[in-house]
């Protein structure tokens, strides 16, 4: 599959999907791009995004599909995605995967394929309370897994039917599921 560059990963909160997305990213010399990372330092500069999705993401919920929207073909439209690019965390709801088919379609572009990170839920729920930060409250960690399967999972069944979908074990070793990620790209290890 030569020529892959437009990638998103879909994965449940603690499936893996962030630390995949940067390996492939560099595998393949294209950014990762994060929109959690984005606004998790939007938060930190204390900028008027920062300030508007603060609340939000600290109980797990989802921000609206406009502001990500924004936030989204901003990030896009810089120079360094031109080439290609590994979504983490974007699209999130079916409206949001409409919104990246369009700005992808203005461009001429198109995805590539999409990755779902699979893992057990009761490893996912395992795996949470491991990473548990102190303000992250088992109520939360709950919300942002209900909050996937509600909003998110529609889109694997979405991208299944575009053919983009490629599923890879996710509950393995780094290592491994790096592993199954780069040879569903067709790169070798
Ligand atoms: P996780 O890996 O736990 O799912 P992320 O780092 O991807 O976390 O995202 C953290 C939080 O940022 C989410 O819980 C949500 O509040 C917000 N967020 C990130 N991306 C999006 C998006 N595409 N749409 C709406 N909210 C988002």
């Amino acid at each position: 599959m030569a020529g892959v560059k437009r990638i998103v990963l879909l994965g449940a909160p603690g499936s893996g999907k962030g630390t995949q997305a940067a390996l492939l990213a560099d595998a393949l010399g294209i950014p990762a791009i994060s929109t959690g990372e984005m606004l998790r330092a939007a938060v930190t500069a204390g900028s008027e995004l920062g300030a508007r999705v603060k609340n939000i993401m600290n109980a797990g919920d989802l921000v609206d599909d406009a502001t990500m929207a924004d936030v989204i073909r901003d990030r896009l439209s810089q120079g360094d995605a031109v080439d290609g690019f590994v979504l983490d965390g974007y699209p999130r709801t079916m409206a949001q995967a409409e919104t990246l088919a369009s700005i992808l379609d203005a461009a001429q572009q198109s995805l590539d394929l999409v990755i779902q990170v699979e893992v057990p839920e009761q490893v996912l729920v395992g795996r949470a309370l491991d990473r548990r930060r102190e303000d992250d409250t088992e109520e939360v960690m709950k919300n942002r897994l209900a909050v996937y399967e509600e909003k998110t999972t529609p889109l694997v069944d979405h991208y299944r039917e575009l053919e983009l979908l490629h599923r890879v074990d996710g509950d393995q070793s780094i290592q491994e599921v790096a592993a199954a990620v780069l040879e569903t790209v067709g790169v070798m290890v």
